[in-house]
């Protein structure tokens, strides 16, 4: 078989069949200290796709910082087919602040396709879509819940995109959302330039969630084999997500103290008891019930909270019997470890 050219990134020249950690110099700190977004790039000896996986645009969002370190590690890598460009910290900023946010209190998944001579934030993502994703044909960015809150393992994805729609069901998480991009998001800036992109949505900020990390590294795997990149895997096995349009926040009518009565991944029915708010001195302030058939896919574990914060989120289902079919089938892959450290 022909090997392919080599890639170059970031002034670096690596050959068919090698890998490199590059640095893409990025602003410094002020401490005169240089900074750079550090990429892996495997390089495979054939050619095929190249894709790229991000994490950590949001700077506490470090779950896909532990999905990429054990992609990786993985040994199908050494038949890879096409380029693999991962970049573990998309917003280094924000991840030595343990923030979501740049310096310049802006939110870099908000700053796409940004300009050279803009913001910070706009500087960095301007940075990020000249180098990475103008290079790529598909791409795929790792998220968590906000502060405190948890979700279940999840593709976003536009299901009206026909690729698109076929590579968030390969991914293999256990529920599909269909969400329009958003306004200066990279996944907006990705498919502005042609890419299927998916966004994958999994455990809690600043934690390692084994079940949401489990999900994401397979689900990568899986869609590298559906585009060509990876050997077809023997044993596949096709499960169907559950398929949802509209979501539901559950919003603290009061400021309060708030128990849960439905857990993270669980089906509930239309008027089910999701949790009881409460006065911290006493008082129950109010119950919140289903106000539809559906799955909670995102949880507030901290239990205070103000009025108006978010505190369940509830994807709608058509299908609710099929919907607790996946569930269980989704829950009952995952070992004892899996639950050890789920919140
Ligand atoms: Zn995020």
């Amino acid at each position: 078989m022909k090997r392919q050219p080599a890639f170059e990134l970031g002034g670096e020249v690596i050959a068919a069949g090698r890998r490199l950690s590059v640095g893409l110099p990025m602003a410094r700190l002020y401490t005169h200290t240089e900074m750079t977004m550090p990429v892996h790039v495997v390089h495979g000896r054939q050619a095929g796709p190249t894709l790229f996986v991000s994490a950590a645009i949001h700077g506490d969002e470090i779950n896909g910082i532990e999905i990429i370190r054990q992609l990786l590690k993985n040994r199908s890598l050494n038949r890879l087919k096409g380029t693999l460009l991962a970049i573990p910290f998309v917003n280094p900023f924000g991840v030595i602040q343990r923030s979501r946010y740049l310096p310049d209190r802006r939110d870099l998944n908000r700053s796409f396709p940004g300009s050279p001579s803009g913001s910070l934030a706009g500087r960095l993502a301007h940075l990020f879509v000249e180098q990475i994703v103008r290079r790529c044909t598909h791409g795929i960015d790792l998220h968590t819940g906000s502060n405190h809150r948890s979700n279940l393992p999840q593709i976003r994805a536009d299901l009206t995109d026909a690729e698109t729609a076929r590579l968030a069901k390969v991914f293999g998480a256990p529920l599909v959302l269909h969400s329009e991009v958003r306004d200066g998001s990279l996944r907006e800036a990705a498919v502005d330039l042609g890419l299927p992109v998916l966004l994958f949505e999994g455990g809690e900020a600043l934690y390692f969630n084994p079940a949401a990390i489990k999900s994401g590294v397979r689900g990568i795997l899986n869609v590298m084999r559906a585009i060509g990149m990876l050997p077809a895997s023997r044993k596949s096995r096709e499960n169907e997500p559950i398929y949802a349009e509209k979501t539901h926040w559950i919003r603290a009518t009061r400021s309060g103290i708030f128990e849960k009565r439905a857990r993270l991944g669980a089906l509930v029915h239309k008027g089910d008891l999701l949790g009881i708010l409460s006065d911290p001195l006493g008082d129950e302030l109010s119950r919140f019930f289903a106000p539809v058939t559906g799955v909670v896919i995102g949880q507030l574990n901290l239990p205070l909270c103000y009025e108006g914060d978010a505190l369940m989120n509830i994807a709608a289902v058509k299908n609710a019997a099929e919907a607790e079919e996946i569930l269980e089938d989704y829950t009952s892959e995952l070992t004892v470890e899996d639950f050890g450290l789920e919140r």
